[in-house]
């Protein structure tokens, strides 16, 4: 199996390729900028075994999605497995909210998904096998003060995975999202510590989650273990919503 992870050349994208790596799936591992971090996750697949290429590509692009989708399909012969992790936060309360940070959250944690879901799901029908994975957030579930736009992405990441499900179901393909909750990695690390220590008090683990956590929740959905799973979206929060 072929695996397309976008936004892999760090944090939760990077997990998941590794973790697909580990379980024996090539890897296509998407990157919009830092070419070195990109090569690094290229490096860590190779070294389980695999094989992995990284793709330069800013995924809110239809243009640039089919050039990368085409080149995947060349370099490793097809896309069976697509995650659409890339994602990005532009915070704020909606008073200050600017028209612009709202149309980049959209067009990188929404139209993206669109993008590469259109892209790939043909190739899956002619196989009758494959998983779209999508990266939701616990902010599109419960919502948050200072990201409506984050939070409308997230949950509209919800909405497309049921709508799409019911579409192509009956090929063999599941889409399913993950909603996780507060992850260490760089997206978290730039929050305030009084917001780091908010959300610390909400867990019920009591503690902050790790990005091969999610990772291994994706490696499940992606798995023929998660068959009969779809439409569905897990929560990797720790509890943050109990
Ligand atoms: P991160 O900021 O560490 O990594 C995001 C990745 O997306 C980076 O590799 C970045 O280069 C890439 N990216 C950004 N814009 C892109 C574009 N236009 N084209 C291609 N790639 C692009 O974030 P993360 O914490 O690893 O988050 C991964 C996903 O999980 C995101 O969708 C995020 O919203 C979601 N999520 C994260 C958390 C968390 O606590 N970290 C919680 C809930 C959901």
């Amino acid at each position: 199996m072929t695996a397309l992870v976008t936004g892999a050349s760090r944090g939760i994208g990077r997990a998941i390729a590794v973790a697909f790596a580990e379980r024996g799936h090539d890897v296509a591992v998407n990157y919009a900028s830092g070419a070195d971090s990109a090569r690094e996750t290229v490096k860590l697949c190779e070294a389980r075994g695999v094989r992995a290429v990284a793709f330069a590509c800013d995924v809110s692009r239809y243009a640039a999605c089919q050039e990368m989708v085409g080149k995947a399909e060349e370099a490793l012969g097809g896309v069976d497995i697509l995650v659409n992790n890339a994602g990005i936060t532009r915070d704020g309360l909606l008073m200050r909210m600017s028209e612009e940070r709202f149309d980049e959250v959209y067009s990188v944690n929404l139209k993206s998904v669109y993008n590469l879901s259109r892209l790939v799901v043909a190739g899956m029908m002619k196989k009758r096998w494959g998983r779209v994975i999508s990266l939701s957030s616990v902010a599109g579930l419960y919502g948050n003060a200072g990201q409506v736009n984050y939070s409308a992405m997230k949950a509209a990441v919800i909405g497309f995975t049921k709508s799409l499900a019911k579409e192509v179901g009956s090929r063999g393909i599941t889409v399913n999202a993950i909603a996780p909750g507060f992850i260490e990695t760089d997206m978290t690390a730039a929050l305030p510590e009084k917001a780091r220590e908010e959300a610390l008090a909400r867990i019920a683990l009591g503690r902050f989650g790790q990005a091969e956590e999610v990772a291994k929740t994706a490696a499940f959905l992606a798995s023929d273990d998660a068959a009969y799973i779809t439409g569905h979206t897990i929560e990797v929060s720790g509890g943050i919503s109990l």
